[in-house]
C-alpha cells in the first residue's frame, strides 16, 4: 500500500509540475469522459449494476483516474504558489526557511552569538521553494537554531575581563554575586577613596557541550581575588604645600657695562596649599588632577639689572667713553657734570660743565666725526675753543681750553674721539673745565640726552 502511495504521490509531484497547456488538455479529456459516463449511466439505471461487470470495472478505473487527476491538479495550483527561499538544514533536516542565502547566514551569526562558539554544529544553506508562509525573519530562525542545539548543551556564564574570557560557570546568579563580593572587598581595601575595577568585567550567556570545562563558583572567586585578574583603581584626595618659584625678571641699566650684571632686588619663593585628587591602579599613581589652590604666600620676582652701556673707544695714548648717546664723552677722565643747561645764577646756561680733579691739561675730544668750521680764541667768553659741524644741522662746541692747546684748525676733518685741545680756564671761566655744547641747526640745545645722560644726572657714571 505504502508504495502505491508512493507512486500516486510521484505522480502528483510529476502532474503539479506540468506545464499550463498539459493541464488544459488533460482537463478537456476529462470533460469527455465524464460525459460518456454520465450517459452510460442514463442508459443502464434501471438494470442490474451487476450484470454489467466490464462497465463497473472501467467505472472503478474512471473514477480513480479522476481522482488522481483532481489531486494533482490540486496539488499543482498549490505548487505553483510557492515561492523560493533558503532551507536551513542540521543533519539533513531542515529546521527553517530563510527568504535569502543572506538571511540564513545571519540567522547563523545571530545563533553563534547567542550560543557562544561552543555547541554550534555546521547549519547547511539549501535552495528550494516553500509556502511563503513557511518563511522566518533572520531572529525567528536563529532562535530556531538555539533550540535545536540547545537540547544537548549546557547553559553556562562566561565571565570576561577587558573583553578576554576569564572563565564560565554554570550558576550565573552566583557569578555575578561572586564579581560584586570582590567589588566590596577591593571597597574594604580602600574605605575613603572612590572604588573601581581597572578592567571591564562582563557575563555572557553561552551553551556549553559537556566537554567543554566550567569552573565552579568558588574557583571563579579565587580567580577574582588574585591581584593580576582583577586590579583596583582607586582615586583619593592629597593636600601639600607646594613652593613657587620665584621669576626672575632683567632690566635694562646704563649704570652697567655691557655683559655686567646685578642683582637689584633678590627674589622669594612664595608657598601655595594644593588639593589634588590622585587617581592609582593598587600602588602605581595614574593622574593627578588638581582640584584646588590657595596661596599662602606670594613669591617676590628677582630683578637683575643687566649693563647696556658700551665699552670705551681705546685709542693710541688714551681711552674715551662711550656714552648712550650719539656723542662719546667730550673729557678724557674727567666725568662730572659740574653745571647743567639751563638758567643758573650767573645767567643762562647755553651748554654743559665737565670738570674733575686736575681737570686742567685733560684731552678734549670730537664727540664725532665732522670738520672742524672754527678753531682759535674767542674774546667774548670762550676762550679757546673749536666748533665741529657733524652733518644734518648738527655741530659741536668745546670752549675754555687751555693757551696752545688746539690741536686741529678749520677745515680739518676729524675722526669721533680724536683729541681737538685740552681742558683750561680761558675765557669766562672759573676754574678748569669744558664748556660743552651742542647746537641742532643753530639753536643751542641741551647736551645731556646727546651725552646719554637722564635728566638730572651729575654725571658719567663708569
Ligand atoms: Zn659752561
Amino acid at each position: 500500500m505504502e508504495k502505491l502511495i508512493d507512486a500516486v504521490y510521484a505522480a502528483v509531484a510529476f502532474l503539479g509540475n506540468l506545464p499550463k497547456s498539459i493541464f488544459s488538455a488533460v482537463f478537456s479529456f476529462i470533460g469527455r469522459l465524464l460525459t460518456k459516463v454520465l450517459e452510460r449511466i442514463r442508459k443502464f439505471n434501471k438494470k442490474s449494476f451487476s450484470s454489467h461487470k466490464v462497465f463497473a470495472r472501467r467505472a472503478i478505473i474512471c473514477v480513480i483516474v479522476i481522482a488522481v487527476i483532481c489531486s494533482a491538479t490540486v496539488i499543482g495550483l498549490h505548487n505553483s504558489l510557492k515561492i523560493s527561499a533558503t532551507a536551513l538544514k542540521v543533519d539533513g533536516r531542515v529546521i527553517g526557511y530563510a527568504a535569502t542565502p543572506e538571511d540564513a547566514d545571519l540567522a547563523k551569526a545571530l545563533a553563534i552569538e547567542s550560543l557562544g562558539s561552543n555547541g554550534y554544529k555546521p547549519v547547511e544553506n539549501a535552495d528550494t521553494r516553500t509556502e511563503a508562509s513557511n518563511v522566518k525573519n533572520a531572529e525567528t530562525l536563529a532562535a530556531a537554531i538555539v533550540d535545536t542545539f540547545k537540547k544537548d548543551l549546557t547553559p553556562v556564564s562566561e565571565v570576561y575581563v577587558n573583553g578576554a574570557l576569564l572563565c564560565a560557570v554554570e550558576d550565573g546568579q552566583g557569578a555575578r554575586e561572586a564579581i560584586a563580593e570582590a567589588f566590596a572587598n577591593a571597597n574594604k581595601v580602600y574605605p575613603t577613596s572612590a572604588v573601581s575595577f581597572a578592567e571591564s568585567v562582563t557575563i555572557k550567556p553561552a551553551y556549553y557541550t559537556d566537554d567543554k570545562p566550567t569552573i565552579t563558583v568558588d574557583k571563579l572567586k579565587g580567580l577574582l581575588a588574585k591581584s593580576d585578574t582583577l586590579q583596583i583603581r582607586h582615586a583619593e584626595c592629597k593636600q601639600d604645600v607646594t613652593i613657587k618659584t620665584y621669576e626672575t625678571v632683567e632690566i635694562q641699566t646704563n649704570q652697567l657695562f655691557l655683559g655686567d650684571s646685578r642683582i637689584k632686588r633678590s627674589g622669594q619663593n612664595g608657598a601655595e596649599y594644593k588639593i589634588s585628587l590622585v587617581t592609582s591602579i593598587g600602588d602605581k599613581e595614574q593622574l593627578s588632577e588638581q582640584r584646588m589652590s590657595v596661596p599662602i604666600k606670594e613669591p617676590v620676582p628677582q630683578i637683575i639689572e643687566k649693563g647696556i652701556r658700551a665699552e670705551s673707544l681705546v685709542m693710541e695714548t688714551y681711552t674715551v667713553m662711550q656714552t648712550l648717546g650719539v656723542f662719546v664723552w667730550p673729557a678724557v677722565d674727567l666725568y662730572e657734570v659740574t653745571s647743567p643747561f639751563g638758567i643758573r645764577s650767573l645767567g643762562n646756561h647755553k651748554g654743559i660743565d665737565i670738570s674733575g680733579k686736575n681737570a686742567s691739561g685733560c684731552l678734549v675730544v670730537a664727540g664725532a666725526s665732522g670738520v672742524v668750521t672754527e678753531a682759535g680764541y674767542n674774546s667774548g667768553g670762550y676762550g679757546n675753543y673749536v666748533k665741529i659741524n657733524h652733518g644734518n644741522g648738527i655741530e659741536t662746541l668745546y670752549a675754555h681750553m687751555l693757551d696752545n692747546s688746539l690741536a686741529v684748525s678749520a677745515g680739518d676733518i676729524v675722526q669721533k674721539g680724536q683729541v681737538v685741545g685740552q681742558v683750561g680756564n680761558t675765557g669766562y671761566s672759573f676754574g678748569a673745565h669744558l664748556h660743552f655744547e651742542v647746537r641742532i641747526n643753530g639753536v643751542k640745545v641741551d647736551p645731556a640726552p646727546y651725552l646719554g645722560l637722564e635728566p638730572g644726572q651729575k654725571g658719567m657714571v663708569r
